[in-house]
């Protein structure tokens, strides 16, 4: 059975030629980028062109890039190293609607006296800019908000949010692990501070990340001993991985319009096909401003981990929710936050589609999807007719 990977926001296929790329700093080009001979020198030059690749697509200097082990790490990193730097401030600002690897920190320093706001959103999952207006003063130390949401999709409106920071001249922080390499972004265009992405979402490994930090922007080492990274972030580094991220980038930023109309048009098929078979089901998020992969749909009246199950038995692998909090039974701490009623939170799923996807995919899993969600409402003891 073929496997049919529509789960490209929890993790992607590596690219053939990213591993290509990366091979040989598996086999004889094993130096320590750090080392004095040439041996090791040409492994740092590779990592220099890396680090060049991912600022072309960030549209950054390159020296404002350092590399790191995830997205979480960057995260962690970009609010715990502002917070050291902060100078006595205690305020932080998020939303409701972050991955735990912001939230869950934030969460974690409100148990060390911070204070922590977390700004809420509308039905659609759009951000609350009023609220945001209102809270950021003179005691924020620093402002995290996302670029895109990993569950359904929705982008934040994230220049907006910039400007009322910025004029409060707070730091501000986005975690852009999802929207980078599916959405273009122009740094050099923007006055964000601090910005994460992770490797493993834009079809390079998993273990690489990197944390953009503007030029001026002052931030505590979060990982400290050698002099890696300009003494940003210490640590050996994770040569194969910061090269598979080098060439994964160019490889995004060669075609990112073209392959985003093609992806969002598989994508509205599938979504289009599902909603008209399957009574009781809506599209979870901001239609207008999603990323192009992302569908999330929610069936009433079923459990989502039900309807993965039985996708499963056809080689369609999607998600239920976040697969960072699949596990457990609470329904996503996003679609609560959206208001979605507890029924159809339930019964959400999300189907998140790559450059690999193909029309023949979207069409097997719209006919094999619908039948699906009928046998499950069957069963349901919700449903009373
Ligand atoms: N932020 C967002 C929005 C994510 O979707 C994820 C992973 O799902 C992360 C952060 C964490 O990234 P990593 O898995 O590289 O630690």
């Amino acid at each position: 059975m073929d496997t049919i990977y529509m789960d490209n926001n929890a993790t992607s296929r590596v690219a053939d030629e990213v591993i290509e790329e990366m091979l040989p700093y598996f086999g004889n080009l094993y130096g320590n980028p750090s080392s004095m001979h040439s041996f090791g020198g040409q492994v740092g030059k590779k990592i220099n062109q890396a680090r060049q690749r991912v600022a072309t697509l960030l549209g950054c200097m390159p020296e404002d890039i350092i590399f790191t082990s995830c997205g979480t790490e960057s995260d962690n990193t970009a609010i715990r190293g502002a917070l050291a730097m902060a100078r006595g401030k205690r305020k932080i600002i998020t939303s409701r609607v972050e991955h735990p690897a912001v939230l869950g920190m934030c969460r974690e320093l409100a148990n060390h006296g911070y204070s922590v706001v977390e700004i809420g959103v509308d039905k659609a999952g759009r951000l609350d800019l009023d609220e945001l207006k209102q809270t950021v003063d003179e005691d924020t130390a620093i402002v995290s908000i996302m670029y895109a949401n990993n569950e359904t999709g929705v982008i934040f409106p994230i220049d907006e949010v910039c400007e009322i920071v910025k004029a409060k001249g707070v730091i501000f922080h986005t975690d852009a692990v999802q929207a980078v390499g599916k959405i273009p972004l122009n740094l050099a265009k923007s006055n964000i501070d601090l910005l994460s992405l992770s490797g493993h979402k834009l079809h390079a490994p998993k273990g690489v990340g990197v944390l953009y930090i503007r030029k001026g922007t002052r931030l505590s080492p979060y990982l400290l001993g050698g002099h890696q990274e300009s003494g940003k972030r210490a640590g050996t580094e994770n040569v194969p991985g910061i090269i598979a991220l080098g060439k994964a980038c160019e490889l995004a930023g060669q075609n990112i319009e073209q392959e985003n109309t093609r992806v969002k048009k598989l994508r509205d098929k599938l979504e289009k096909t599902i909603l008209a078979s399957c009574p009781d089901s809506f599209v979870n998020g901001d239609i207008e401003n999603r990323l192009p992969n992302t569908a999330n749909i929610s069936f009433e009246f079923i459990e989502g981990e039900a309807i993965l199950l039985m996708l499963n038995q056809f080689g369609i692998c999607a998600s239920s929710g976040s697969a960072c909090t699949s596990g457990s039974l609470e329904p996503s701490h996003v679609l609560r936050a959206m208001g979605v009623p507890f029924t159809a939170a339930h019964g959400s799923l999300r189907l998140s589609l790559s450059r690999y996807n193909t029309e023949e995919e979207v069409d097997f899993v719209a006919e094999k999807l619908p039948p699906v969600v009928n046998r499950l409402r069957e069963l349901s003891p919700f449903v009373t007719s």
